[in-house]
């Protein structure tokens, strides 16, 4: 694997066979759709604003998916389409571009708007992308306007992130710089990235961008010298894009736990030169304080069966890190879409045990969970009532999203979040 090399002081993980059995599965489905990431991308880059275009129920889902967070001055709204847009009795462009300007005008700080589209507005096939160039025109350089779908068809809750990032890639500025620079990909908290910042920095990376970025006008340069590192192993869409811009991925395992960490900064390390004794300064200490903070959950959690229900994406690298730095047991591991080629270096990682499935046959899959009856069962809100209704533990999927996973400070909060549910129920049966 191109992401683990052998170096002084970085053990080598024994690795299996990636070209495992996957059961397909094509059946019903309990998943959010891709509006759900505007929870978390809204709070990373602070001057954008999301104007989802939908009905309702977006609106609904909106509210009750934020509702723990909503403040003031929320940056996203929904354009309610009523049934006369709906049945094109009015132009729905004529009032889109009414609420964008109110919107602009009442909230002179959105240095960045995005139309987002759903079901309702690409059923009636409302061009979201031609909106926005037309906004573009009136708004811009102020603010810059852009598009992308978080539509409930066929996705999952996290590639709205996926197809929000896309969307941006075209408006990052051009590399001009011929020395290679990195770009670090996917949302992360900030106290992670500025973690993970200072790493880089210690082991001699200098040049470092982040996609998103914080602010709408840091937006960071991309072209043939840019080589970038998914954080988020659910980023296809943003990575086929970075690609078409001359950028080229650093394969790696995901930055979740002590192991996947080390992982994921040595494969930057590797590609940009790092002497390796200066690799282990930088992290030999950091690596040692999440290898301390994980030795009291696992001491708890060894031993514990574990079931994916296929819902984030992050299955898989969360299976990887559970299994292998907490000793948990794998029964089966679901997720939405298997991405072959970016998770080659965590399915190398997978103990054999696990059976990996792909796709979704929600009541066959819960015939399944049932009969192994797993001592967690990872999976969406919509499942997650009815199988502690049976006596289940379950762990919503959707908090691996919320809260600061990735890197070696995060590592014990990781783990603790699997932990949690046990000590609660055993505390209930005392
Ligand atoms: Fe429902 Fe589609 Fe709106 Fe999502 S985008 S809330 S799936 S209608």
């Amino acid at each position: 694997m191109s992401g683990a090399a052998a170096s002084p002081g970085v053990a080598v993980p024994s690795v299996g066979c990636a070209e495992r059995p996957v059961l397909r599965e094509r059946g019903q489905r309990e998943v959010f759709c891709g509006l759900t990431g505007i929870v978390w991308l809204h709070r990373k880059i602070q001057d954008a604003f999301f104007l989802v275009v939908g009905s309702r129920t977006c609106a609904h889902l909106m509210q009750s998916a934020a509702g723990v967070m909503i403040f003031a001055e929320p940056r996203f709204a929904t354009a309610v389409m009523e049934e006369r847009d709906l049945a094109g009795l009015a132009d729905a462009n004529e009032e889109l571009d009414a609420a964008v300007s109110r919107l602009i005008e009442r909230r002179p700080d959105i240095r960045m708007l995005f139309l987002v589209g759903s079901c309702p507005s690409e059923v009636i096939k409302l061009d979201l992308s031609r909106a926005a160039a037309r906004l573009s025109e009136r708004y811009a350089p102020e603010v810059r306007i852009l598009n992308y779908s978080g539509s409930g068809i066929e996705t999952t809750f996290t590639q709205g992130e996926d197809n929000c990032l896309a969307a941006l890639v075209p408006a990052l500025p051009e590399a001009e710089a011929e020395a290679p620079s990195l770009l670090v990909v996917g949302a992360l908290a900030d106290v992670v990235e500025d973690q993970f910042a200072r790493l880089f920095a210690a082991m001699g990376i200098g040049n470092v961008g982040f996609l998103p970025p914080r602010r709408a006008r840091d937006l960071p340069p991309v072209g043939p010298s840019t080589r970038f590192l998914l954080a988020q192993p659910f980023l296809g869409e943003t990575a086929r894009a970075l690609e078409e811009r001359g950028a080229s991925r650093i394969a790696a395992p995901f930055p979740l736990g002590a192991e996947g960490t080390t992982l994921w900064l040595k494969a930057a390390a590797d590609s940009f030169g790092t002497d390796p004794m200066r690799f282990r300064a930088a992290t030999a200490a950091a690596e040692a304080r999440a290898k301390r903070a994980l030795e009291p959950f696992r001491a708890e959690l060894a031993g514990r069966s574990l079931f994916f229900f296929p819902d984030s994406q992050l299955e898989i690298p969360l299976a990887r890190m559970l299994s292998r730095e907490l000793g948990m047991r794998l029964t089966e591991v679901g997720t939405p879409y298997l991405h072959r080629r970016h998770l080659a270096e965590e399915l190398e990682l997978l103990p054999d045990e696990a059976s990996l499935s792909e796709g979704q046959d929600v009541d066959r899959q819960l015939a399944r969970a049932r009969e192994l009856r797993p001592d967690i069962a990872v999976c969406g809100l919509g499942l997650a009532n009815p199988l502690e209704a049976e006596g289940l533990t379950t762990k919503w999927s959707i908090e691996l999203l919320f809260t600061p996973i990735q890197g070696y400070e995060q590592a014990g909060d990781l783990a603790s979040l699997f932990a949690r549910p046990l000590d609660r129920k055993t505390r209930l049966r005392v």
